[in-house]
């Protein structure tokens, strides 16, 4: 008799145990479900600031720019050493060159050379092609 009552109890025990267990289980579960506190919702992502826009929407291309290496390509035509550079004359720059995209006044605008880059009106590169007059 007195076995029998004791698994009782120890039934009780388990039972007691597995139940507690059982409850336990899914509090936890929510608990790490949660994603930790409940402080304020994420911050709203910072804007990056943009790089520089040309008028045109594009980015401007820097003389930095490998391809703009390659070409000599700079922003400031009047910069050019003639000595140095025997292609470039007097007078060219991007804003009267063939190339250019932009309408008359526009200070940066797209060239068909520098696909998705503006380049500077008082610009110049070695591609440089006189507009048909
Ligand atoms: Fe400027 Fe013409 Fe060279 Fe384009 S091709 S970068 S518009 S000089």
């Amino acid at each position: 008799m007195s076995e029998d009552r004791t698994i009782t109890e120890e039934r009780r025990r388990f039972l007691k145990l597995v139940s507690g267990s059982a409850v336990l289980v899914p509090v936890m579960g929510i608990t790490a479900c949660s994603g930790g506190s409940d402080d304020a919702p994420p911050a709203a992502p910072k804007a990056d600031a943009a790089p520089a826009a040309a008028t045109s929407g594009m980015p401007r291309i820097s003389e930095d720019d490998p391809q703009a290496k390659s070409l000599a390509y700079v922003h400031e035509a009047s910069s050019i050493d003639a000595t140095k550079q025997p292609r470039y004359k007097a007078g060219q720059l991007c804003s009267n060159c063939a190339l250019y995209q932009g309408k008359a006044g526009s200070e940066w605008a797209g060239c068909s050379i520098f696909p998705g880059k503006a380049v500077k009106a008082s610009g110049w590169c070695s591609v440089y092609a006189p507009k048909p007059s």
